[in-house]
């Protein structure tokens, strides 16, 4: 080679070169049902395509109002049913349920809809892996981000964590791998998406009040794997024990007997699953050994997810409170042996607690429930080995589970709840967790 021949460039994912074809968009004009952060991506993309685009959002998300400025016709706070007969296309935001009045109009008068997700990947070209499950997406996206960060390769973090896929397909680097975290709802949305890698996780009871029974939740995840074909890459986690569908290379995650020697940064045993599974994504996309391993040596975690706040007094002090339902905690509590004292408790959505009880006597020295879930965590694990204490708040529960804890305990916050009694969302309740942290005597 002499001095004046470019540099070669290689591929940023040498053992992967297969990206699906994607089928065309639907006819406009199009019509966005939720005007959130990816229905406004869906809208903007669109109208800067040239086609008609009408928005609908029942209620007025942040934003929205800016919509007109794009020349996008946006009804807010309203129902939308009057824009039904102006549409070909409806497009739905995941948030948007299956029954809302604008949606059954739609179906009923023949239009396609179609999600954003689907949409988005339509106009990507990009290898894409998609990451599911009940539990450990954002996590096991993150990380996978960070595999690729220290392999210098191109990515992007998309979906539910990162930028609506719609708003990528302006001006995504073309070498770029889209890593995209996304939901059951989003793949109830899909038509066609087909992940060039996807990785399903775990499937537990959630979501119970959105879906008819557990089997057609379980189904809405399988269904990202179905339209696969040779070269696509399906990856399920150590807890899925059954078949994958579709024709793609399946590939199951096996973890039993793992020991963490150090090669894995994050806590708690369910994170040396997403650790795995990350791992064999990134592998099976040609990414270089070396920096799927040095990833796993140094990623910590994410925030409010095992996430170690600190050690006073000889304790450990962890805040879960993204555990906001019983799998999660569950997972947590599996990482103990007699020596946590756990916090738990929030608002309750008919869920039970009874499936919490063995874990709680094995792992911990004491159980201190809060908020409008005590009553109903009492009543569920009746007769536990731990001593179990009920609060109003997680305030209170703190102050007893930081008092009663000895050096070489930790104090645990995994709620098993969601947190809408007392904060408006996880994140809060976490942050005000690490606030008592903050402020005990040192
Ligand atoms: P998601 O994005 O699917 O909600 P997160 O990574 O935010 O998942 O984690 C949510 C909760 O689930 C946290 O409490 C976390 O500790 C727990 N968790 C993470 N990975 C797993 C797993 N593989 N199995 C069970 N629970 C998990």
């Amino acid at each position: 080679m002499n001095a004046a021949d470019p540099p070669i460039k290689s591929s940023p994912t040498p053992s992967f070169e297969r990206v699906l074809p994607r089928p065309e968009l639907p006819q406009g004009p199009f019509l966005v049902v939720g005007l959130a952060r990816s229905g406004q991506a869906a809208a903007q993309m669109l109208v800067s395509r040239g086609t008609e685009v009408f928005g609908v959002d029942s209620g007025t998300p942040h934003d929205s109002e800016t919509l007109g400025d794009f020349g996008i016709e946006a009804h807010l706070a309203s129902d939308g049913l009057d824009l039904v007969d102006r549409v070909q296309t409806v497009i739905k935001s995941p948030g948007v349920p299956e029954h809302a009045p604008v949606i059954v109009a739609a179906k009923q008068a023949g239009k396609t809809i179609l999600g954003e997700l689907e949409l988005g990947w339509r106009l990507i070209d990009n290898p894409v892996i998609a990451v599911t499950g009940t539990n450990g997406k954002t996590t096991t996206t993150t990380l996978l981000g960070a595999i690729y960060e220290a392999a210098d390769l191109p990515y992007e973090l998309a979906g539910n964590i990162g930028t609506p896929l719609c708003a990528l397909a302006a001006g995504i680097d073309p070498d770029a791998t889209v890593i995209c975290e996304v939901s059951s709802f989003q793949l109830d949305d899909a038509d066609a998406f087909t992940p060039e890698c996807g990785v399903l996780l775990n499937v537990t009871e959630d979501h119970m009040d959105r879906y008819e029974s557990f089997a057609s939740y379980r189904d809405s995840k399988l269904s990202m794997f179905a339209r696969q074909g040779p070269g696509q890459f399906a990856i399920s986690g150590p807890a899925i024990d059954f078949d994958l569908p579709g024709g793609g290379f399946k590939a199951r995650v096996l973890s039993e007997g793992f020991e963490n020697n150090g090669a894995i940064a994050m806590r708690g045993r369910h994170n040396i699953d997403n650790a795995l599974t990350a791992a064999h994504a990134a592998l099976l996309m040609g990414v270089d050994p070396a920096a799927v391993e040095s990833a796993l040596a140094t990623f910590a975690g994410v925030e409010h997810r095992m996430e170690f706040v600190g050690t006073v007094d000889g304790v450990e002090y962890i805040n879960d409170s993204k555990a906001t339902n019983v799998d999660a905690a569950l997972a947590a509590l599996a990482s103990f042996d007699g020596d946590v004292h756990v916090i738990l408790g929030g608002s309750v959505k008919n869920q039970r607690f009874d499936g919490l009880a063995e874990a709680l006597s094995r792992a911990s020295a004491g159980v201190y429930a809060y908020g409008d879930a005590a009553p109903v965590i009492a009543r569920d694990v009746e007769g536990l080995a731990a001593p179990f204490q009920s609060f109003a708040t997680m305030d209170e529960a703190f102050s007893a589970a930081a008092s009663n804890a000895t050096s070489g305990q930790t104090v645990l916050l995994s709620p098993a709840c969601a947190s809408f009694d007392l904060y408006d969302n996880y994140e809060r309740r976490g942050e005000a967790f690490k606030a008592h942290v903050a402020a005990l005597p040192r």
